[in-house]
């Protein structure tokens, strides 16, 4: 699955500033547009409405080996020490056992292994229109499985949700006959187990070994719009409601489109045929082989037979009716199509999926050196869409704002994350579709590996972006931040402990996905792109239309590691890894530039937390160091041990070193005390000198190693002194993610004042450089960092109040609202945001009548943020109420809804009342996929900081633990230990950040 929607940092800031009354008036303002490029994933949740089942145990993870080796740092290339260990346990934090209700087959959420589907055959026919009777939007199917018995057994357990079957001629919900001609046992006894989601076929006879049967049923199911399985999505088109039948599958949901095998590893050959009504399309993961005029229950309708599929795994399946426009090319004998609703076709809104989607798909071609395995490459974006976007093979889906660009309406972010999203879809199409993951617990190489090559896609086709760079800000300083946590949980989770289809929705998180792609792209950088690319092709083409485990690919990579004569390593791929993947966390590595000592240690947000996680490494880890003197590239090293000396990294007085260059490596780096006092040094004197993403990673760095006690929260604060004479966007980027974090702690405090003073002193540069070189706001930059920058200097300096900002946004909010006149895509979201926080209900009803009236997706999400920034509490709960109807808000934002809300310091508290006093009621109806619990939890909780606020989380955890949180179980814990932290920290910084704050502040 691809990211889903923004969320994670916006940060509305209520700032004290002189209205004109002369009163000290409240605005918020916000950095909104910092959400639109923060990158969430937002996930289906339970897929099941009962009551989830209830975890308990405890972690079982047992690890048994050690890594042992002797303690050495070398340049590359000598071999020394031997960590030879070999863990077999690997434990892991997040899982908790399965209580399974008994010890029955139909009670335990895996298949058994005695059947394996060979083919499928599948008609499916979804109702456009409700149901005169029930007035319930329903589909009706049928079904044959063919399979082989590959153990004699007497039980057919076939995955089965939601569907209710036809009683057929034999008295059972299904019909078994033998394909060889012999006698199948007949079913005795035929019913649903909601629980574990099977249909049970119990038998007179046992099937025989090696005999291939077919298993037959008839079903009904509900065309509900709860964005699971096969599913209904709205929208209006010129005054007329339209329906569109479409699924979402992965991971454990097409078991409620029809009766299958659903496990990855199940892999079969599936016969898709479709029945829709005329004036409406058809499409599956197949090419549409016929279409002919059928009558069926009366009706005349089309049915519409596609080409089997490849041999594939049920989680890629797709199925859509719908009355769209589609555009079409043609690379290389593949055809490409992007489908969307027939006006965003007809304004061009398609184009630019369309001319990118060729040339990325013959990126991958080249990459992976493996022709596109299908025909066709079909795109849609639907209206409901809970994920970002989903890889179906052949037929890939996506929300509207993932798909469809619109010069006039998106911004550049937008147009990046379109880019990427498509990348990230199209490498799944060999990574993940035709070599697949046998179990979810490895979904982290999947979805990990997607998350690094997208930008690798999204580099070939905009080559002017450098779209790889911003991996760092995106995806490893992200992962960065929780898995700092001691509640984070290593990468690879262990096959027994991921169970239940809440277990495995929890693993679609921030580890799999952005520690996933940081430590892909490690890997990728010291065994360099060919030997990464030579093991990545030969793994393909050994388990194409097959199965793997992550050992599979490290197996590929280190024959490929052996055949190279430049690529040397101080120890095997697997084990180099293993210190990365088995373990949570990452190292802080801290260089001592006055005794030439390199350590290392489990870099831990806070340092008084308790690791309960066992490591089999004892959190070390087989660390790869580029790092440069002086500017200068210095020969690399390795780590290999906790700690040792080298005698190169030792430096005079005037020498800087700076370690971990361009951030390739997935961990943070300390500095004695004189190193950092250079690097402060060259910072203020000569910037240029420390490449660009490394003056993001000190800042970066900087901040955290404080947060973590490691150095002084006054030498972080120094790292944003340079700012004033710095114009890129990653260092800024960089800052303001910190900042935010300092706003979270003290937007409510007496610091306040005196760091909005600072910060508005260090952007007013920036502000002014933008001022002079776009014409006054007219114009935006050429280049693509310049323009995300452009849009940082305006939210910040209007955030901390700069008048002259503050009239920047109001005469562009009040000419737009009175006048019409449109505002750059780019700068919408702070303008909007600002203009709603400064007005009223006129405001706030304005911008909601554009945001119900645009048909454009990426319009309604920038408006729909910058609603949440007004000042007004009874606005806010008005907002709040309108996320539990689907009429205002689509269920798809929901989440993002309520975060934005929390987000404003004065919705926060808001916020929290309503998630805790309807979370029975959240959860159970929305159980189904729409709310992503775990971002919601983190969302809501981000400001506290308060002892109170930390007894009602506690509460909130214990009142509901007969509902459960599902996916977001984890995320309470994070929570708690999070606001621990910060009250903590508080305690300790509060008074030496006011006084450097008041320190730095020069006289107005
Ligand atoms: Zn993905």
């Amino acid at each position: 699955m691809g990211k889903g929607f923004f969320i994670s940092k916006t940060v509305v800031i209520v700032g004290g500033i002189l209205a004109a009354g002369a009163l000290a008036t409240i605005i918020a303002l916000s950095v909104v547009y910092s959400q639109e490029k923060a990158k969430n994933d937002s996930f289906q949740v339970l897929t099941t409405p009962e009551p989830p089942v209830t975890a308990t145990g405890t972690p079982t993870g047992t690890p048994t080996g050690t890594a042992t080796g002797t303690p050495t740092v070398t340049p590359t290339g000598t071999v020394t020490g031997t960590p030879t260990g070999t863990p077999t346990g690997t434990a892991t934090g997040t899982a908790t056992g399965t209580a399974a209700p008994s010890n029955k087959p139909w009670d335990k959420y895996r298949l058994p292994k005695s059947l394996v589907p060979d083919h499928y055959n599948v008609t499916l026919w979804p109702r456009l229109t409700p149901n005169e009777t029930t007035g319930l939007y329903i589909f009706t199917g049928e079904s044959s499985v063919e399979f082989e018995c590959v153990e004699e057994t007497d039980l057919i357990l076939i995955h089965s949700n939601k569907l209710n079957y036809t009683i057929r001629e034999n008295g059972q919900r299904a019909v078994l006959t033998s394909v060889n001609g012999e006698k199948a046992p007949s079913i005795t006894k035929s019913w649903r187990r909601t629980e574990t989601q099977y249909l049970v076929l119990e038998l007179d006879g046992k099937l025989t070994k090696n005999s291939m049967y077919r298993l037959s049923t008839i079903f009904t199911g509900e065309l509900a719009d709860d964005l699971g399985g096969l599913y209904r999505s709205e929208y209006m088109e010129n005054g007329v409601k339209k329906v569109v039948a479409t699924t979402q599958m992965q991971p454990t949901d097409a078991r409620k489109a029809f009766p299958c095998f659903d496990e990855p590893a199940m892999k079969a050959v599936f016969h898709i045929t479709l029945l829709h009504d005329n004036g409406t399309m058809a499409l599956s993961n197949g090419m549409e082989k016929s279409s002919t005029n059928i009558t069926r229950d009366n009706q005349e309708v089309l049915q519409t037979v596609f080409e089997p599929t490849e041999k594939m795994s049920t989680y890629l399946l797709a199925f859509i009716v719908c009355d769209y426009d589609f555009l079409n090319n043609t690379i290389d004998d593949v055809l490409i199509r992007i489908f969307a609703r027939k006006p965003a076709i007809a304004a061009g809104q398609g184009d630019y999926a369309l001319n990118i989607t060729g040339p990325i798909l013959k990126f991958f071609e080249d990459y992976y050196n493996s022709s596109y395995p299908l025909p066709k490459s079909d795109q849609i974006a639907l209206p409901d869409f809970n994920a970002g976007a989903m890889e179906n093979w052949g037929l890939i889906t996506y929300r509207e704002t993932a798909l469809l660009y619109d010069e006039s309406f998106s911004s550049n972010s937008n147009k990046e994350r379109i880019a990427t999203i498509i990348g990230h879809e199209l490498a799944h199409m060999w990574f993940g579709n035709l070599v697949t993951l046998r179990w979810w617990n490895d979904l982290w190489l999947n979805e990990g590996f997607a998350s690094y090559v997208e930008y690798l896609g999204a580099n070939n086709a905009e080559p002017l972006w450098n779209v790889t760079d911003l991996m760092v800000l995106a995806d490893v300083h992200r992962a960065f931040g929780v898995d700092a946590l001691a509640t984070s949980h290593p990468l690879s989770s262990k096959e027994e402990d991921i169970q239940t289809p809440a277990q495995i929705n929890e693993l679609f998180d921030a580890i799999s996905y952005s520690k996933g792609a940081s430590v892909l792209r490690m890997l990728s950088d010291f065994l360099t792109e060919d030997v990464f690319k030579q093991g990545l092709q030969t793994y393909l083409d050994e388990f194409k239309y097959n199965n793997t485990v992550y050992r599979d690919l490290w197996d590929h990579l280190q024959r490929a590691v052996e055949k190279s004569d430049t690529v040397q390593l101080p120890n095997t791929t697997h084990n180099i890894m293993n210190t990365w993947v088995l373990q949570m966390g990452y190292p802080v590595v801290t260089i001592n530039t006055t005794t030439g000592m390199i350590s290392q240690q489990h870099f831990l947000l806070d340092p008084d937390s308790n690791v309960t996680t066992p490591s089999p490494y004892n959190y070390e880890w087989i660390v790869p160091i580029k790092w440069m003197k002086n500017g200068e590239t210095q020969t690399p090293l390795w780590l290999t041990s906790k700690s040792a000396t080298n005698e190169s990294v030792k430096a005079s007085d005037s020498d800087w070193v700076l370690a971990n260059i361009d951030v390739v490596g997935y961990y943070r780096v300390n500095y004695d005390q004189g190193n950092w006092q250079r690097l402060l040094h060259t910072l203020s004197n000569n910037h240029e000198l420390i490449p660009v993403i490394n003056r993001a990673q000190i800042v970066d760095d900087a901040f955290n190693l404080a947060r973590a006690k490691i150095i002084p929260t006054v030498l972080a604060l120094d790292t944003t002194k340079y700012l004033i004479n710095e114009t890129e966007y990653m260092p800024w980027e960089s800052a303001l993610d910190n900042m935010d974090f300092f706003y979270l702690m003290f937007d409510r405090s007496e610091v306040y004042g005196p760091m909005q003073q600072y910060l508005k002193q260090q952007v007013t540069e920036l502000f002014n450089h933008y001022t002079e070189t776009t014409d006054n706001w007219a114009s935006v930059p050429e280049g693509h960092m310049d323009q995300y920058n452009q849009v940082n200097a305006l939210s910040l300096a209007c955030r901390t109040g700069l008048p002259e900002c503050l009239t920047v946004v109001k005469t562009k909010f009040n000419d737009w609202m009175e006048k019409d006149v449109p505002i750059h895509p780019n700068l919408r979201s702070v303008v909007y945001c600002n203009g709603i926080a400064a007005g009223d209900a006129k405001e706030w009803d304005f911008a909601w009548s554009k945001f119900k009236n645009t048909t454009i997706a990426s319009e309604a999400e920038k408006l729909r943020s910058a609603l949440a920034c007004t000042t007004q509490p009874w606005l806010l709960n008005r907002y709040l109420e309108y996320t539990l109807d689907a009429d205002m808000i689509r269920k798809q934002d929901a989440t993002a809804t309520i975060i934005s809300i929390a987000s404003n310091v004065i919705g926060q508290s808001l916020a929290w009342d309503f998630v805790r006093t309807r979370w029975s009621y959240i959860f159970n109806q929305y159980g189904g996929g729409s709310f992503s619990f775990s971002n919601l939890i983190t969302g809501v909780t981000e400001r506290f900081s308060t002892e109170f606020e930390l007894v009602q989380l506690k509460q909130f955890k214990a009142d509901n633990a007969e509902v459960g949180f599902g996916s977001g179980t984890l995320a309470i814990d994070q929570a708690i230990e999070t606001t621990g932290s910060n009250i903590k920290w508080i305690a300790e910084n509060k008074q030496n950040v006011l006084d450097w704050f008041n320190a730095e502040i020069k006289p107005q």
